[in-house]
Protein backbone atom coordinates (compact mmCIF):
# COMPACT_ATOMS: atom_id res chain seq x y z
CA UNK A 1 0.00 0.00 0.00
CA UNK A 2 1.69 3.02 -1.13
CA UNK A 3 1.01 7.00 0.09
CA UNK A 4 -0.56 7.10 -3.43
CA UNK A 5 -3.50 4.82 -1.88
CA UNK A 6 -3.91 7.40 1.07
CA UNK A 7 -3.88 10.27 -0.94
CA UNK A 8 -6.58 8.62 -3.14
CA UNK A 9 -8.40 7.64 -0.25
CA UNK A 10 -8.75 11.48 1.25
CA UNK A 11 -9.69 12.84 -2.29
CA UNK A 12 -12.62 9.92 -2.67
CA UNK A 13 -13.68 11.33 1.17
CA UNK A 14 -13.61 14.59 0.09
CA UNK A 15 -15.70 13.90 -3.15
CA UNK A 16 -17.99 12.07 -2.00
CA UNK A 17 -19.17 13.19 1.09
CA UNK A 18 -17.30 11.21 3.83
CA UNK A 19 -14.99 13.71 5.96
CA UNK A 20 -14.50 17.59 5.73
CA UNK A 21 -11.66 19.59 7.12
CA UNK A 22 -13.53 21.74 9.61
CA UNK A 23 -14.21 24.88 8.94
CA UNK A 24 -12.86 24.57 5.36
CA UNK A 25 -14.26 27.97 4.54
CA UNK A 26 -12.04 29.84 6.57
CA UNK A 27 -9.12 27.60 5.50
CA UNK A 28 -9.44 25.29 7.43
CA UNK A 29 -8.64 24.39 11.16
CA UNK A 30 -5.54 22.22 11.41
CA UNK A 31 -6.40 18.80 13.10
CA UNK A 32 -9.86 18.52 13.10
CA UNK A 33 -12.63 17.09 10.80
CA UNK A 34 -15.93 16.69 10.47
CA UNK A 35 -17.70 13.85 8.82
CA UNK A 36 -20.32 14.15 5.81
CA UNK A 37 -23.46 12.72 5.17
CA UNK A 38 -21.83 9.36 4.29
CA UNK A 39 -18.56 9.36 7.31
CA UNK A 40 -21.49 10.09 9.53
CA UNK A 41 -23.33 6.92 8.90
CA UNK A 42 -19.69 4.75 8.48
CA UNK A 43 -18.82 6.16 11.78
CA UNK A 44 -22.05 4.98 13.29
CA UNK A 45 -21.85 1.72 11.60
CA UNK A 46 -18.78 0.85 12.97
CA UNK A 47 -19.25 2.31 16.45
CA UNK A 48 -22.57 -0.19 16.56
CA UNK A 49 -21.09 -2.89 15.60
CA UNK A 50 -18.32 -2.86 18.17
CA UNK A 51 -21.18 -1.72 20.88
CA UNK A 52 -23.07 -4.65 19.68
CA UNK A 53 -20.09 -7.53 20.35
CA UNK A 54 -19.01 -5.65 23.66
CA UNK A 55 -22.06 -4.75 24.94
CA UNK A 56 -25.38 -6.30 23.51
CA UNK A 57 -23.67 -9.85 22.81
CA UNK A 58 -21.98 -9.95 26.53
CA UNK A 59 -23.85 -10.67 29.73
CA UNK A 60 -20.77 -9.45 31.56
CA UNK A 61 -20.21 -5.69 30.16
CA UNK A 62 -22.47 -3.14 30.33
CA UNK A 63 -22.51 0.74 29.15
CA UNK A 64 -21.51 4.41 29.89
CA UNK A 65 -21.81 7.48 28.56
CA UNK A 66 -19.80 10.40 31.07
CA UNK A 67 -19.75 14.23 30.01
CA UNK A 68 -16.39 15.26 28.69
CA UNK A 69 -15.54 17.63 31.54
CA UNK A 70 -15.37 16.12 34.66
CA UNK A 71 -13.55 17.04 37.92
CA UNK A 72 -9.89 18.00 37.88
CA UNK A 73 -8.71 16.16 40.57
CA UNK A 74 -9.44 13.09 38.29
CA UNK A 75 -6.64 14.02 36.21
CA UNK A 76 -4.44 14.45 39.47
CA UNK A 77 -5.20 11.14 40.45
CA UNK A 78 -4.56 9.40 37.60
CA UNK A 79 -1.50 11.09 37.09
CA UNK A 80 -2.77 12.61 33.37
CA UNK A 81 -1.55 16.29 35.03
CA UNK A 82 1.93 15.30 36.00
CA UNK A 83 2.89 12.46 33.47
CA UNK A 84 0.30 13.16 30.46
CA UNK A 85 3.28 14.59 28.16
CA UNK A 86 5.26 13.86 24.94
CA UNK A 87 8.74 14.91 24.62
CA UNK A 88 9.06 17.91 22.42
CA UNK A 89 12.16 19.10 20.17
CA UNK A 90 12.73 21.73 18.07
CA UNK A 91 14.53 21.59 15.50
CA UNK A 92 17.26 24.52 14.94
CA UNK A 93 17.94 24.17 11.68
CA UNK A 94 14.52 24.15 9.92
CA UNK A 95 12.52 25.48 13.17
CA UNK A 96 10.22 22.20 13.37
CA UNK A 97 8.46 20.49 16.20
CA UNK A 98 8.54 16.88 16.51
CA UNK A 99 7.83 13.80 19.41
CA UNK A 100 11.51 12.85 20.49
CA UNK A 101 9.86 9.53 20.51
CA UNK A 102 8.14 9.35 17.52
CA UNK A 103 11.10 10.28 15.27
CA UNK A 104 13.49 7.74 13.73
CA UNK A 105 16.28 6.34 15.62
CA UNK A 106 19.45 6.54 14.15
CA UNK A 107 22.96 5.52 15.96
CA UNK A 108 24.82 8.31 17.77
CA UNK A 109 27.91 9.68 15.53
CA UNK A 110 26.29 8.42 12.16
CA UNK A 111 27.46 11.31 9.99
CA UNK A 112 23.79 12.81 8.14
CA UNK A 113 23.40 15.55 5.40
CA UNK A 114 20.73 17.86 5.68
CA UNK A 115 19.50 21.74 3.66
CA UNK A 116 20.21 24.77 5.78
CA UNK A 117 16.81 25.70 6.64
CA UNK A 118 15.41 22.48 5.82
CA UNK A 119 14.78 23.95 1.75
CA UNK A 120 14.90 22.07 -0.99
CA UNK A 121 17.50 24.81 -2.23
CA UNK A 122 19.48 25.57 1.04
CA UNK A 123 23.38 24.51 0.95
CA UNK A 124 23.81 21.31 2.00
CA UNK A 125 25.34 20.48 5.04
CA UNK A 126 26.24 17.89 7.22
CA UNK A 127 27.24 16.87 10.89
CA UNK A 128 27.23 14.11 13.25
CA UNK A 129 23.71 12.66 15.08
CA UNK A 130 23.94 13.31 19.27
CA UNK A 131 23.71 10.94 21.99
CA UNK A 132 20.08 11.01 21.90
CA UNK A 133 19.80 9.17 18.58
CA UNK A 134 17.66 11.18 16.62
CA UNK A 135 17.31 13.47 13.62
CA UNK A 136 15.40 16.27 12.80
CA UNK A 137 12.26 13.74 11.14
CA UNK A 138 11.20 17.13 9.17
CA UNK A 139 14.96 17.92 7.41
CA UNK A 140 17.57 15.02 8.98
CA UNK A 141 19.61 17.77 10.48
CA UNK A 142 21.05 16.69 13.97
CA UNK A 143 20.86 20.75 15.85
CA UNK A 144 18.27 20.24 18.02
CA UNK A 145 16.93 22.17 21.04
CA UNK A 146 16.62 19.86 24.55
CA UNK A 147 13.70 17.70 25.12
CA UNK A 148 11.25 19.68 27.10
CA UNK A 149 7.47 17.70 28.57
CA UNK A 150 4.76 19.03 26.90
CA UNK A 151 1.39 18.52 28.69
CA UNK A 152 -1.50 17.20 26.11
CA UNK A 153 -4.49 18.47 27.98
CA UNK A 154 -6.85 21.20 26.48
CA UNK A 155 -6.97 23.56 29.54
CA UNK A 156 -10.06 25.56 29.48
CA UNK A 157 -11.61 27.45 32.34
CA UNK A 158 -15.37 26.95 33.84
CA UNK A 159 -17.64 29.42 35.93
CA UNK A 160 -18.69 32.92 34.39
CA UNK A 161 -16.00 34.80 36.13
CA UNK A 162 -13.30 35.96 33.75
CA UNK A 163 -10.09 34.46 36.14
CA UNK A 164 -7.67 36.31 34.71
CA UNK A 165 -8.85 39.69 35.29
CA UNK A 166 -8.00 40.50 39.08
CA UNK A 167 -4.39 39.17 38.05
CA UNK A 168 -4.43 41.51 35.33
CA UNK A 169 -4.86 44.33 37.37
CA UNK A 170 -2.54 43.37 39.91
CA UNK A 171 0.29 42.35 37.15
CA UNK A 172 -0.64 46.34 35.43
CA UNK A 173 0.05 47.40 39.20
CA UNK A 174 3.53 45.83 40.00
CA UNK A 175 6.46 45.54 37.62
CA UNK A 176 6.69 41.92 37.18
CA UNK A 177 9.26 39.99 35.46
CA UNK A 178 8.06 37.24 33.23
CA UNK A 179 8.71 34.47 35.81
CA UNK A 180 6.40 36.45 38.10
CA UNK A 181 3.83 36.79 35.87
CA UNK A 182 3.26 33.42 34.79
CA UNK A 183 3.47 32.10 38.52
CA UNK A 184 0.41 34.57 39.20
CA UNK A 185 -1.10 33.92 35.75
CA UNK A 186 -1.43 30.35 36.65
CA UNK A 187 -2.46 31.14 40.48
CA UNK A 188 -5.86 32.77 38.85
CA UNK A 189 -5.95 30.15 36.59
CA UNK A 190 -6.10 27.27 39.00
CA UNK A 191 -9.40 27.26 40.94
CA UNK A 192 -11.57 27.70 37.31
CA UNK A 193 -9.54 25.11 35.49
CA UNK A 194 -10.96 21.99 33.74
CA UNK A 195 -9.72 19.83 31.00
CA UNK A 196 -10.90 18.03 28.06
CA UNK A 197 -10.63 14.82 28.95
CA UNK A 198 -8.06 13.16 27.03
CA UNK A 199 -9.36 9.48 27.14
CA UNK A 200 -12.77 8.03 28.18
CA UNK A 201 -11.64 5.40 30.39
CA UNK A 202 -10.95 7.93 33.44
CA UNK A 203 -15.21 8.47 33.35
CA UNK A 204 -15.43 4.52 33.52
CA UNK A 205 -13.12 4.49 36.56
CA UNK A 206 -15.07 6.75 38.61
CA UNK A 207 -18.46 5.55 38.11
CA UNK A 208 -17.17 2.25 39.10
CA UNK A 209 -18.48 2.02 42.33
CA UNK A 210 -21.81 3.77 40.64
CA UNK A 211 -22.04 0.94 37.91
CA UNK A 212 -21.19 -2.16 40.09
CA UNK A 213 -23.54 -1.12 43.11
CA UNK A 214 -26.75 -0.59 40.78
CA UNK A 215 -26.88 -2.98 38.24
CA UNK A 216 -25.13 -5.81 40.88
CA UNK A 217 -22.29 -6.67 38.49
CA UNK A 218 -19.78 -9.35 39.60
CA UNK A 219 -16.16 -9.52 39.07
CA UNK A 220 -15.41 -10.40 36.43
CA UNK A 221 -17.14 -8.02 34.36
CA UNK A 222 -16.44 -4.55 32.07
CA UNK A 223 -17.97 -1.55 31.36
CA UNK A 224 -17.77 0.06 27.79
CA UNK A 225 -18.02 3.68 26.36
CA UNK A 226 -17.58 5.17 23.13
CA UNK A 227 -16.89 8.97 23.17
CA UNK A 228 -14.59 12.11 22.03
CA UNK A 229 -11.15 12.67 23.57
CA UNK A 230 -9.09 15.81 23.08
CA UNK A 231 -5.32 15.64 22.75
CA UNK A 232 -3.01 19.02 22.27
CA UNK A 233 -1.13 16.80 19.50
CA UNK A 234 2.52 18.04 18.93
CA UNK A 235 2.33 17.06 15.24
CA UNK A 236 -1.37 16.06 14.16
CA UNK A 237 -0.47 13.82 10.76
CA UNK A 238 -1.81 11.58 8.05
CA UNK A 239 -5.08 12.63 8.10
CA UNK A 240 -7.83 11.51 10.46
CA UNK A 241 -4.89 8.97 11.98
CA UNK A 242 -3.96 11.27 14.45
CA UNK A 243 -6.14 14.85 15.25
CA UNK A 244 -6.47 16.73 18.57
CA UNK A 245 -10.59 15.93 18.18
CA UNK A 246 -10.87 12.38 17.83
CA UNK A 247 -13.11 9.05 19.30
CA UNK A 248 -12.66 6.84 21.41
CA UNK A 249 -14.56 2.91 22.01
CA UNK A 250 -13.18 1.98 25.25
CA UNK A 251 -13.53 -0.82 27.26
CA UNK A 252 -12.41 -1.15 30.84
CA UNK A 253 -12.72 -4.69 32.50
CA UNK A 254 -12.44 -5.44 35.87
CA UNK A 255 -10.92 -8.78 36.76
CA UNK A 256 -9.56 -10.70 40.35
CA UNK A 257 -6.02 -10.08 40.36
CA UNK A 258 -3.75 -13.22 39.73
CA UNK A 259 -6.65 -13.61 36.62
CA UNK A 260 -5.55 -10.85 34.57
CA UNK A 261 -2.72 -12.24 32.16
CA UNK A 262 -5.52 -14.39 30.94
CA UNK A 263 -8.11 -11.93 30.46
CA UNK A 264 -5.30 -9.83 28.40
CA UNK A 265 -4.97 -12.13 26.21
CA UNK A 266 -8.35 -13.30 25.53
CA UNK A 267 -9.52 -9.49 24.92
CA UNK A 268 -6.42 -9.20 22.67
CA UNK A 269 -7.29 -12.30 20.48
CA UNK A 270 -11.25 -10.92 20.75
CA UNK A 271 -10.47 -7.43 19.47
CA UNK A 272 -8.05 -8.64 16.64
CA UNK A 273 -10.66 -11.22 15.70
CA UNK A 274 -13.04 -8.36 15.72
CA UNK A 275 -11.17 -6.10 13.21
CA UNK A 276 -10.25 -9.06 11.39
CA UNK A 277 -14.54 -9.67 10.30
CA UNK A 278 -14.73 -6.68 9.01
CA UNK A 279 -11.39 -5.84 6.45
CA UNK A 280 -10.92 -7.87 2.92
CA UNK A 281 -7.09 -7.83 4.17
CA UNK A 282 -7.07 -9.56 7.70
CA UNK A 283 -3.41 -10.29 7.15
CA UNK A 284 -2.83 -6.55 7.20
CA UNK A 285 -3.65 -6.34 11.29
CA UNK A 286 -1.05 -7.94 13.68
CA UNK A 287 -0.76 -8.27 17.64
CA UNK A 288 2.45 -6.87 18.73
CA UNK A 289 3.79 -6.67 22.73
CA UNK A 290 5.02 -4.37 24.03
CA UNK A 291 8.63 -4.44 25.37
CA UNK A 292 9.53 -3.31 28.90
CA UNK A 293 10.56 0.25 27.87
CA UNK A 294 7.36 0.94 26.28
CA UNK A 295 4.85 0.06 29.00
CA UNK A 296 2.87 3.11 30.54
CA UNK A 297 3.43 3.79 34.15
CA UNK A 298 0.13 2.40 34.76
CA UNK A 299 0.37 -1.15 33.03
CA UNK A 300 2.10 -4.36 33.55
CA UNK A 301 1.66 -5.63 30.12
CA UNK A 302 0.46 -4.80 26.97
CA UNK A 303 -0.22 -5.07 23.67
CA UNK A 304 -1.14 -2.95 20.37
CA UNK A 305 -3.28 -3.92 17.51
CA UNK A 306 -1.25 -2.52 14.80
CA UNK A 307 -2.50 -2.46 10.81
CA UNK A 308 -0.47 -1.77 7.58
CA UNK A 309 -1.19 1.88 6.90
CA UNK A 310 0.94 2.86 3.70
CA UNK A 311 3.81 4.06 5.80
CA UNK A 312 4.09 0.73 7.84
CA UNK A 313 2.90 -0.86 10.61
CA UNK A 314 1.17 1.61 13.21
CA UNK A 315 -0.88 1.53 16.12
CA UNK A 316 -4.90 1.41 15.76
CA UNK A 317 -5.68 -0.10 19.41
CA UNK A 318 -4.03 -0.51 22.45
CA UNK A 319 -5.21 -3.77 24.91
CA UNK A 320 -3.34 -3.39 28.52
CA UNK A 321 -3.32 -4.88 31.86
CA UNK A 322 -3.99 -1.79 33.71
CA UNK A 323 -3.28 -3.53 37.63
CA UNK A 324 -5.41 -1.93 40.52
CA UNK A 325 -3.23 1.19 39.06
CA UNK A 326 -6.39 3.83 38.61
CA UNK A 327 -9.06 2.47 40.74
CA UNK A 328 -6.21 2.27 43.84
CA UNK A 329 -4.74 6.22 42.86
CA UNK A 330 -9.19 6.87 42.54
CA UNK A 331 -9.30 5.60 45.96
CA UNK A 332 -6.86 7.64 47.17
CA UNK A 333 -7.80 11.30 46.18
CA UNK A 334 -11.63 10.68 46.35
CA UNK A 335 -11.63 8.87 49.82
CA UNK A 336 -14.35 6.70 48.06
CA UNK A 337 -13.98 2.56 48.37
CA UNK A 338 -13.29 1.14 45.31
CA UNK A 339 -13.25 -2.51 45.92
CA UNK A 340 -15.08 -5.50 45.00
CA UNK A 341 -16.25 -7.75 47.97
CA UNK A 342 -16.81 -11.57 46.72
CA UNK A 343 -19.23 -12.84 48.83
CA UNK A 344 -18.72 -16.21 47.09
CA UNK A 345 -15.16 -16.63 48.52
CA UNK A 346 -13.66 -17.49 51.83
CA UNK A 347 -10.96 -15.33 53.25
CA UNK A 348 -7.83 -17.72 53.90
CA UNK A 349 -6.45 -15.57 56.41
CA UNK A 350 -9.96 -15.86 58.58
CA UNK A 351 -11.53 -18.23 57.64
CA UNK A 352 -14.87 -16.23 56.98
CA UNK A 353 -17.15 -16.01 53.96
CA UNK A 354 -16.36 -13.29 51.71
CA UNK A 355 -13.13 -11.61 50.29
CA UNK A 356 -12.35 -8.18 49.67
CA UNK A 357 -9.90 -6.61 47.09
CA UNK A 358 -9.00 -4.11 44.38
CA UNK A 359 -9.99 -5.36 41.21
CA UNK A 360 -7.35 -5.51 38.24
CA UNK A 361 -8.22 -3.76 34.98
CA UNK A 362 -7.79 -5.14 31.29
CA UNK A 363 -8.48 -2.40 28.88
CA UNK A 364 -8.99 -2.38 25.13
CA UNK A 365 -8.59 1.10 24.10
CA UNK A 366 -9.40 1.41 20.36
CA UNK A 367 -9.63 4.69 17.94
CA UNK A 368 -13.06 4.88 16.18
CA UNK A 369 -12.11 7.90 13.86
CA UNK A 370 -9.01 5.54 13.38
CA UNK A 371 -10.56 2.89 12.81
CA UNK A 372 -12.74 4.27 10.34
CA UNK A 373 -9.48 5.38 8.39
CA UNK A 374 -7.95 1.54 8.63
CA UNK A 375 -11.50 0.35 7.10
CA UNK A 376 -10.94 3.07 4.48
CA UNK A 377 -8.00 2.57 3.72
CA UNK A 378 -8.57 -1.38 3.16
CA UNK A 379 -11.55 -1.08 1.25
CA UNK A 380 -10.51 1.37 -1.44
CA UNK A 381 -9.74 -0.56 -4.42
CA UNK A 382 -9.07 0.12 -8.11
CA UNK A 383 -9.65 -2.61 -11.14
CA UNK A 384 -9.36 -3.10 -14.70
CA UNK A 385 -12.70 -3.18 -16.28
CA UNK A 386 -14.56 -1.94 -19.56
CA UNK A 387 -16.85 1.05 -20.28
CA UNK A 388 -20.45 0.57 -22.43
CA UNK A 389 -17.91 0.78 -25.50
CA UNK A 390 -15.73 -1.74 -24.52
CA UNK A 391 -13.27 0.74 -23.40
CA UNK A 392 -10.26 0.02 -21.09
CA UNK A 393 -11.67 1.75 -17.88
CA UNK A 394 -10.39 1.62 -13.87
CA UNK A 395 -13.36 0.97 -11.79
CA UNK A 396 -12.62 2.43 -8.40
CA UNK A 397 -14.92 0.67 -6.02
CA UNK A 398 -14.70 0.65 -1.68
CA UNK A 399 -15.43 -3.06 -0.82
CA UNK A 400 -16.68 -1.67 2.71
CA UNK A 401 -17.86 -5.05 4.63
CA UNK A 402 -21.62 -4.40 4.16
CA UNK A 403 -22.46 -4.02 7.73
CA UNK A 404 -20.44 -0.99 7.46
CA UNK A 405 -21.46 0.71 4.14
CA UNK A 406 -22.98 4.12 5.07
CA UNK A 407 -25.79 2.97 2.25
CA UNK A 408 -26.90 -0.49 2.28
CA UNK A 409 -29.17 -0.57 -1.51
CA UNK A 410 -29.28 2.14 -4.27
CA UNK A 411 -32.78 2.39 -5.68
CA UNK A 412 -32.38 2.94 -9.72
CA UNK A 413 -35.36 3.73 -12.05
CA UNK A 414 -33.36 2.83 -15.38
CA UNK A 415 -34.70 6.28 -16.82
CA UNK A 416 -36.40 9.25 -15.86
CA UNK A 417 -40.05 8.51 -17.12
CA UNK A 418 -42.36 5.81 -18.25
CA UNK A 419 -43.57 5.62 -14.51
CA UNK A 420 -40.25 3.76 -13.61
CA UNK A 421 -39.25 6.53 -11.12
CA UNK A 422 -42.89 5.53 -8.91
CA UNK A 423 -42.13 2.10 -9.22
CA UNK A 424 -39.00 2.87 -7.85
CA UNK A 425 -40.55 4.64 -5.02
CA UNK A 426 -43.04 2.04 -3.71
CA UNK A 427 -39.71 -0.02 -3.44
CA UNK A 428 -37.55 2.33 -1.99
CA UNK A 429 -40.56 2.69 0.38
CA UNK A 430 -40.22 -0.94 1.75
CA UNK A 431 -36.67 0.05 2.83
CA UNK A 432 -37.51 2.48 4.85
CA UNK A 433 -40.22 0.65 6.23
CA UNK A 434 -37.82 -2.26 6.57
CA UNK A 435 -35.52 0.51 8.79
CA UNK A 436 -32.88 0.04 6.07
CA UNK A 437 -30.70 2.56 4.72
CA UNK A 438 -31.37 2.76 1.13
CA UNK A 439 -31.15 5.60 -1.58
CA UNK A 440 -33.46 6.71 -3.99
CA UNK A 441 -31.58 8.09 -6.69
CA UNK A 442 -32.48 8.91 -10.59
CA UNK A 443 -29.99 11.48 -11.72
CA UNK A 444 -27.33 10.43 -14.51
CA UNK A 445 -27.16 7.66 -16.57
CA UNK A 446 -27.24 4.29 -14.77
CA UNK A 447 -23.67 3.28 -15.17
CA UNK A 448 -22.31 6.87 -13.59
CA UNK A 449 -24.80 5.98 -11.22
CA UNK A 450 -23.35 2.23 -10.82
CA UNK A 451 -20.02 4.16 -10.27
CA UNK A 452 -21.07 6.46 -7.86
CA UNK A 453 -22.50 3.60 -5.26
CA UNK A 454 -19.41 1.77 -6.45
CA UNK A 455 -17.41 4.27 -4.96
CA UNK A 456 -19.04 5.15 -2.19
CA UNK A 457 -19.51 1.25 -0.80
CA UNK A 458 -23.26 0.52 -1.48
CA UNK A 459 -23.16 -3.21 -1.99
CA UNK A 460 -26.16 -3.71 -4.10
CA UNK A 461 -27.87 -1.46 -6.85
CA UNK A 462 -31.83 -2.37 -7.70
CA UNK A 463 -32.28 -1.27 -10.99
CA UNK A 464 -36.23 -0.69 -12.05
CA UNK A 465 -36.49 -1.10 -15.91
CA UNK A 466 -39.13 -1.48 -18.31
CA UNK A 467 -39.70 -5.18 -17.58
CA UNK A 468 -40.12 -4.97 -14.03
CA UNK A 469 -43.90 -3.00 -14.85
CA UNK A 470 -44.69 -5.92 -16.96
CA UNK A 471 -43.62 -9.06 -15.03
CA UNK A 472 -42.81 -7.10 -11.19
CA UNK A 473 -38.89 -8.36 -11.12
CA UNK A 474 -35.91 -6.17 -10.68
CA UNK A 475 -32.16 -6.40 -11.36
CA UNK A 476 -29.82 -6.83 -8.37
CA UNK A 477 -26.57 -5.84 -8.87
CA UNK A 478 -23.39 -6.96 -6.87
CA UNK A 479 -20.93 -4.06 -5.94
CA UNK A 480 -17.96 -6.62 -5.74
CA UNK A 481 -18.11 -8.81 -8.79
CA UNK A 482 -20.26 -6.40 -10.60
CA UNK A 483 -22.53 -9.47 -11.57
CA UNK A 484 -26.60 -9.02 -12.01
CA UNK A 485 -29.56 -11.11 -11.95
CA UNK A 486 -33.34 -10.71 -11.95
CA UNK A 487 -35.20 -11.45 -8.92
CA UNK A 488 -38.94 -10.70 -7.87
CA UNK A 489 -39.22 -7.02 -6.89
CA UNK A 490 -41.25 -7.89 -3.60
CA UNK A 491 -37.60 -10.22 -2.39
CA UNK A 492 -35.70 -7.35 -2.67
CA UNK A 493 -35.65 -6.10 0.92
CA UNK A 494 -35.41 -9.47 1.73
CA UNK A 495 -32.13 -10.00 -0.26
CA UNK A 496 -30.44 -7.10 0.93
CA UNK A 497 -31.61 -8.06 4.41
CA UNK A 498 -30.44 -11.86 4.69
CA UNK A 499 -26.88 -10.53 2.64
CA UNK A 500 -26.47 -8.01 5.99
CA UNK A 501 -27.23 -10.66 8.82
CA UNK A 502 -24.47 -12.41 6.71
CA UNK A 503 -21.13 -12.00 8.97
CA UNK A 504 -18.40 -13.07 6.15
CA UNK A 505 -16.03 -9.93 5.30
CA UNK A 506 -17.36 -8.43 1.95
CA UNK A 507 -20.92 -8.70 0.03
CA UNK A 508 -22.96 -11.84 -0.39
CA UNK A 509 -22.38 -12.86 -3.94
CA UNK A 510 -25.84 -12.20 -6.28
CA UNK A 511 -24.66 -14.84 -9.16
P1 LIG B 1 0.16 7.21 20.10
O1 LIG B 1 1.33 6.41 20.61
O2 LIG B 1 -0.15 6.96 18.63
O3 LIG B 1 0.20 8.66 20.44
P2 LIG B 1 -1.30 6.32 22.35
O4 LIG B 1 -0.56 5.05 22.65
O5 LIG B 1 -1.05 7.51 23.15
O6 LIG B 1 -1.16 6.64 20.79
P3 LIG B 1 -3.72 5.51 23.56
O7 LIG B 1 -3.62 6.48 24.65
O8 LIG B 1 -3.40 4.06 23.86
O9 LIG B 1 -2.86 5.99 22.32
O10 LIG B 1 -5.16 5.63 22.90
C1 LIG B 1 -5.91 4.50 22.47
C2 LIG B 1 -6.29 4.64 21.01
O11 LIG B 1 -6.90 5.92 20.77
C3 LIG B 1 -5.12 4.59 20.04
O12 LIG B 1 -4.77 3.26 19.74
C4 LIG B 1 -5.67 5.30 18.83
O13 LIG B 1 -6.46 4.42 18.03
C5 LIG B 1 -6.59 6.34 19.45
N1 LIG B 1 -5.91 7.65 19.50
C6 LIG B 1 -5.04 8.09 20.44
N2 LIG B 1 -4.62 9.35 20.16
C7 LIG B 1 -5.25 9.69 19.00
C8 LIG B 1 -5.24 10.87 18.19
N3 LIG B 1 -4.53 11.95 18.53
N4 LIG B 1 -6.00 10.89 17.07
C9 LIG B 1 -6.76 9.81 16.72
N5 LIG B 1 -6.81 8.68 17.45
C10 LIG B 1 -6.07 8.61 18.57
Amino acid sequence: MSDDHLQKVVSLAKRRGFIFQSSEIYGGLKSAYDYGPLGVELKRNISNAWWSSMVHAREDVVGLDAAIFMHPKVWKASGHLAEFSDPLVDCLNCGGRFRADKAPQIEAGTEVTFRAGGRSDGEERSGKVGERGYVCPLCNAPDLSKERQFNLMFRTSIGPIDPLEKAIHEIARAQMGAGEIRRKIEEALKPSSIYLRPETAQAIFVQYQNVQQSLGMKVPFGIAQIGKAFRNEIITEKFIFRTCEFEQMELEFFVEPGSHEKWLEYWAEQRMSWWKNFANSPEKFRLRPHEADELAHYASACYDIEYAYPWGWDELEGVASRTDYDLKKHSEESGAKLHFFDQQKTDPATGKAGVRFTPYVIEPSAGLTRGLLVYLLDAYAEEEGQDADGKAKVRKVLKLHPTLSPIKAAILPLVKKDGLPEYARKISKEFFDAGINSRFDEQQSIGKRYAKHDEIGTPYCITIDHQSKEDDTVTIRDRDTTEQRRIPASTAVEFVTGALSSTSAGATSVG
